[in-house]
Order: structure tokens, then C-alpha cells, then sequence
């Protein structure tokens, strides 16, 4: 801030949820925020309505007949942004010397590459895409310290526990008296339900979410708690911690968005209304704080907090994830792979709710890890998985 010329930030994925909100908080600041580049997969009218609006210098599509749809809508509009195509253009304008910030924003293993390129170029990387993470861990980590980035965690859950930890957590939980992570969960749209009656479960159910409104991956990553199992991988890498300092509390009313437990007693929490609006803006601006339109929390609103365990027999894919991490090496990534691909099926009405936590443990248990990989590895192992995981769907 302070009289600077403004940041320029990058958005991957600019046309989905997170997206979306991003360039909310950024069009409320546009005296400290610039936005260099966005990108989108194949939703180019929308991509369209956010160059408008925000008049990037690139935009960048998958397909080159979508490409050269929004060059001419944005010629006729009278706009200079330039257009691109494929992966190396989203490594682009990750990495491009004139950014400042990067929303990693694509969701799944899609947005790993630029999501590195960025951790490697050194940006302020706000981290939504947690798949880019959970696949790579070890690897993601090491390149930030390397390259000195700044990594900003934008999932609410993580964002939460950043705020709650010292300001400097790296190396371990225990020399800072943190005894454990307490890392809250919806419970999503199911929670109480039994495996019988989640046989028939159908996609519209499973992305009717009762307290954040997200693209349908997470949705049902939600559902079957699956996001839950991503984020503790997730935490593990963020915060140095191990899988047992991580206790999973499902809290319905999603108002509490993660907690820390120190030494002494003390449990500090972030609080707020589920708007993801907040860990972005915390993201952008930290460590300053700058407005969100995200509304205050009405205490007498919400009334009051539930807590309990979750539900590992209905629910099998938080087991799934803490047996994945467990093992180490490509077995996140595996699990990733197995989940994307089940994900998929299911919302094609290909696969039962059910059969994504039988598909992923099924392709998890047979899969060789690779304790060691480079990318090179754990892109092959993705690869693998996702082969396995159409097999078992009888697909090829
Ligand atoms: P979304 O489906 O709404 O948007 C995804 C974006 O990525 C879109 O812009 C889409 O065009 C782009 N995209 C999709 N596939 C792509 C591909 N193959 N190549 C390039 N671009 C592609 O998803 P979302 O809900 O915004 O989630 C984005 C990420 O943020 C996910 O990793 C999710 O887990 C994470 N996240 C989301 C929320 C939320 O509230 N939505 C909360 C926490 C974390
Ligand atoms: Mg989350």
C-alpha cells in the first residue's frame, strides 16, 4: 500500500468460485491492486465479462478455438488484452517477472505446474488449489524455501490456523507450544447419515452444500469428507506437523474455521462468516488487513456451536487420506488421482457416492509408492492412478 503503484496479481482459474471472489476483493482496492493475467478452462463468456471488468494484460484459455472467440469479443469491446492458449501460457503468467501475486485457483492436479512455477518464481502464492499440494508435499515445500516465496494458505481451515500460529511456525509445532491443530469440518450435506441411505445419494444432493457455495469438485469432496482427508495432507505440509497433531472436529454451524491448541491450555480460533472472501483478502493483504464485504459476525445470529467426532464408517475417505499420507512418497498423489477421476464418474452418474470411497481405497491399497519421486515421479504415479481408477470403472 502506501503510495506504491498497485500489486499486480495473477488469477488461475479466475472464472470459478474462488475466482470469482478474488476479483470481488480486488475490485474493492483498486488503488493497491492491478490484475496482470487471468485464466479460465473453457468458460470463455464468463472469462469474457472478467477482462471487461478487470482488463488484464493476458488472458489464457485451454482451446484455440475459445482463444480465438474472446480475441475477437474483446476486440470488438476495444480491449488490448492479449490471448493464450495451453499449459505453458498458465506457466506464463504464474511466473512472469511483472507479477507480484498468484491465486492458484484451478482446482485439481490441473493447477500443479503453474502453481509451482509460481512457488518457484518467488511470488506471494495464495493457495487455494490444495490438490497442487497434497500431490507434491515434500517437493512444494522445499521450493518455496528455496525461492523464498511467500505462501499464503487460502483454504478457510488453514487460513484460520495460519492466524491462530505464531507468526513464524515453520520447523516444528512443538518449539512453539503448540500442542495441536484443530482442524473444524462442516460435516457437509450428509453428516449423520448412514452408509445405506448414502447409496443414493445423487450429484445435485451432493453439491447442495448447507454453508459455502463452491465449485462442484469441492462440493462432493465436502460430502464424502474427502476434502477433509486433502486438507489434513494439506496441513501436515503448511504447518511442519505430523498426521496425529491434526484432530479432525466436525462443527456444523462452519463458524469457527480451524483452532490451535497450545501447552498452556490456551485454544486460540478463528472466527467469521463461512465467505471465502476473508482468507482472500487476508491472503492479499497480510500481514495488513484491508476491507473484504465480507459482513460481521452476528454471535446472537449463529446462537450456538456444536462439536463431534466425524463419522469413519459412513465416511471412509478420511481414513483413506490419513493411510495415504501415512505412506508417504506418491501415495497423496494417488489418493488424488483416485478421487478426481471417482469425482467425475460420480457426477456423470457413472458411479455411486459410496463407490468413491470404495474406488479410491481399492486403487490406494494396490498402488506401488514411490517414496522418493521428483515431479517427474509424482506425475507419473497420477498418471497410473488415474488408468487404475478407469479400469475399475470398466472404462478402458
Ligand atoms: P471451480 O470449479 O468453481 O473453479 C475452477 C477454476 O479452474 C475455473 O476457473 C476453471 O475454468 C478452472 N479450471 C478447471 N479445470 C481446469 C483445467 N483442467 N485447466 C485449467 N483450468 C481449469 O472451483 P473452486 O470451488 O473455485 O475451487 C478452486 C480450488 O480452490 C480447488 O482446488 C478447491 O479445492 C479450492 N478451494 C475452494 C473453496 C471454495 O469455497 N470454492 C474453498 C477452499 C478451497
Ligand atoms: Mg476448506
Amino acid at each position: 500500500g502506501g503510495g506504491n503503484s498497485p500489486v499486480a496479481v495473477t488469477v488461475l482459474g479466475a472464472t470459478g468460485s474462488i475466482g470469482t471472489s478474488t476479483l470481488d476483493v480486488i475490485a474493492r482496492h483498486p488503488e493497491r491492486y492491478r490484475v496482470h493475467a487471468l485464466s479460465a478452462h473453457r468458460s470463455r463468456e464468463e472469462l469474457l465479462v472478467r477482462c471487461r471488468e478487470h482488463q488484464p494484460r493476458l488472458a489464457v484459455l485451454e482451446r484455440e478455438e475459445d482463444a480465438r472467440w474472446l480475441r475477437a469479443r474483446l476486440a470488438e469491446a476495444g480491449l488490448d488484452t492479449e490471448v493464450r492458449t495451453g499449459r505453458d501460457a498458465l506457466v506464463e503468467i504464474a511466473e512472469a517477472p511483472e507479477v507480484d501475486v498468484v491465486m492458484a485457483a484451478i482446482v485439481g492436479a490441473a493447477g500443479l505446474l503453474p502453481t509451482l512455477a509460481a512457488v518457484e518464481a518467488g511470488k506471494r502464492v495464495l493457495l487455494a488449489n490444495k490438490e497442487a499440494l497434497v500431490m507434491s508435499g515434500g517437493l512444494f515445500m522445499e521450493a518455496v524455501t528455496r525461492s523464498g516465496a511467500t505462501l499464503l494458505p487460502i483454504d478457510s481451515e488453514h487460513n484460520a490456523i495460519f492466524q491462530c500460529l505464531p507468526p513464524e511456525h515453520r520447523g516444528g509445532l512443538e518449539q512453539h507450544g503448540v500442542t495441536q491443530l484443530l482442524l473444524t469440518a462442516s460435516g457437509g450435506p450428509f453428516r449423520g447419515w448412514s452408509a445405506e441411505r448414502l447409496a443414493a445419494v445423487t450429484p445435485e444432493q451432493a453439491c447442495a452444500h448447507p454453508n459455502w457455495s463452491m465449485g462442484r469438485k469441492i462440493s462432493v469432496d465436502s460430502a464424502t469428507l474427502m476434502n477433509k482427508g486433502l486438507e489434513l495432507i494439506e496441513a501436515c505440509w503448511l504447518f511442519d506437523a505430523r498426521p496425529d497433531q491434526i484432530q479432525v472436529v466436525v462443527h456444523p454451524q462452519s463458524v469457527i474455521h480451524s483452532m490451535a491448541a497450545y501447552n498452556d491450555g490456551s485454544v486460540i480460533a478463528q472466527l467469521g462468516n463461512p465467505d471465502m472472501r476473508t482468507p482472500i483478502a487476508h491472503g492479499l493483504a497480510w500481514p495488513e488487513r484491508i476491507a473484504s464485504g465480507v459482513e460481521a459476525l452476528n454471535l446472537f445470529e449463529v446462537a450456538r456451536f456444536d462439536f463431534e467426532p466425524p463419522d469413519d464408517t459412513a465416511f471412509p475417505c478420511l481414513r483413506l487420506a490419513r493411510e495415504a499420507i501415512a505412506s508417504g512418497g506418491t501415495a497423496p498423489a494417488v489418493l488424488n488421482a483416485a478421487n478426481e477421476v471417482a469425482v467425475e464418474a460420480f457426477l456423470d452418474g457413472r458411479l455411486s457416492f459410496n463407490g468413491i470411497g470404495e474406488l479410491v481405497e481399492c486403487v490406494l491399497t494396490s498402488c506401488r509408492v514411490d517414496p522418493a519421486a521428483e515431479l517427474e515421479g509424482i506425475l507419473a504415479a497420477d498418471e497410473r492412478a488415474r488408468r487404475d481408477a478407469r479400469q475399475w470403472l470398466g472404462e478402458s
